[in-house]
């Protein structure tokens, strides 16, 4: 299959980005030239496909296809400088011109003061993903370590309010890389629910929380990861992660000409699995129950066991990087209640409603946090 998409207009130096079509309704994110990025999805209606495609960027799209019958695709371009940032549709067998700005979202930090002020007479409640918000994104994730002055940090804010992690990774795993007794832990994408133990007299409603809604899945993700681990085998690069209820297959080590196949074993092995799903993260499959849990579901969980059900004195602050963090922000603005905070270099299609750009920035978000509410309880005490 072979074809390309051109989107341009009056933006000079137009650049060019190689995107590779990773699967059948696969999403796509990676760094481009230039310090630019992309992102997207495309879908194929022949299984898979793994194409070159050459992308300008400019104020109005003319997206045409010269070839591809059977793709559907978006691309949302990002250049390196600029506030705007652009997406080019293109749509099976038509020629498709559809420009979309998408602004970033406001810092959390430059509207700090507006979050703290939404706080007032409410309990802080803080959910926080790891990798890619707590920890830098690596090749290899079992290396996905935490800085000791994050670590600080986190503990920090853990003292001043009920403070839970919430991951895709397996809890055992996250609590190696994080080592606060402290803290809430939902892993296997709030899958698997533990509170702190280090009893805290403050938070002491939700102690002893255990929750694994998936239970009954063990076996049945305890076999597609042996299968998988076996088939990835033949492919360099390619990780298997076992996450306890569900597993982790990642590619970001993985040469770009094999991505397709890294796509095409999963589904395949997957199909033979009914009750187990496939989605994307950011270079990683990801296998789980297709039980309707999610980060946004255990966010209420712990919520509830907080002991703030149907509560209108908690505000909610959940900060993470990832597609799978989008269930926690919808689930905050159905709530009309709590921060959603995505961590993102980038502008990017999200129900939160502030960003950060990195780890080092939620650090610097969690110690002025810590430091508002510190000075908040010595002006009480004058
Ligand atoms: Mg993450």
């Amino acid at each position: 299959m072979s074809g390309f998409t051109r989107a341009r207009a009056g933006v000079p130096s137009p650049f060019h980005l190689r995107l590779m079509m990773v699967e059948a309704n696969g999403h796509v994110e990676r760094e481009g030239k230039n310090g630019a990025s992309y992102q997207g999805w495309i879908s194929t209606r022949n299984s898979l496909a793994t194409e070159r495609k050459d992308l300008h960027h400019g104020t109005k799209a003319n997206v045409s296809r010269a070839a591809a019958p059977h793709v559907r695709a978006w691309v949302r371009l990002v250049p390196a400088r600029g506030a705007t940032w652009r997406r080019a549709g293109l749509a099976s067998g038509d020629d498709v011109g559809r420009v979309q700005d998408i602004v970033r979202h406001p810092s959390a930090l430059s509207k700090f003061e507006q979050i703290v002020a939404a706080s007032k007479g409410k309990k802080i409640v803080m959910f926080l993903d790891y990798d890619g918000t707590l920890s830098p994104i690596v090749d290899d994730p079992d290396s996905a370590f935490m800085s000791d002055t994050m670590r600080r940090a986190v503990r920090s804010a853990a003292k001043h309010f009920p403070t839970a992690i919430v991951s895709g990774r397996c809890r055992d795993k996250v609590f190696e890389f994080v080592k606060l007794a402290e803290l809430y832990y939902a892993g296997s994408h709030g899958m698997d629910i533990k509170g702190p133990a280090k009893a805290s007299s403050r938070h002491a409603k939700a102690k002893g929380v255990l929750f694994q809604p998936a239970s009954e899945f063990l076996p049945m993700i305890e076999e597609v990861h042996e299968r998988l681990e076996e088939e990835m085998k033949s492919i360099p690069g390619a990780k298997v992660e076992n996450n306890k209820f569900c597993v982790s297959v990642h590619f970001r080590c993985v040469d770009e000409k094999s991505w397709g196949a890294v796509a095409e074993t999963v589904r395949r092995v997957v199909r033979e699995f009914p009750r187990l799903r496939l989605s994307q993260g950011r270079m990683v499959f990801e296998v789980r129950p297709t039980i309707k849990w999610d980060k946004g579901k255990a966010l209420e969980f712990l919520l509830d066991s907080l002991g703030f059900a149907d509560c209108s004195d908690v505000l909610p602050v959940y900060i993470g990087d990832d597609r799978t963090d989008e269930d926690a922000f919808k689930v905050l603005r159905r709530r009309g209640q709590g921060v959603g905070i995505l961590v993102s270099k980038h502008p990017k299609e999200t129900s939160a409603s502030f960003s950060l750009q990195e780890p080092a920035e939620v650090m610097e978000f969690l110690l002025r946090l810590v430091e508002w509410k510190r000075l908040s309880r010595a002006r009480l005490r004058l």
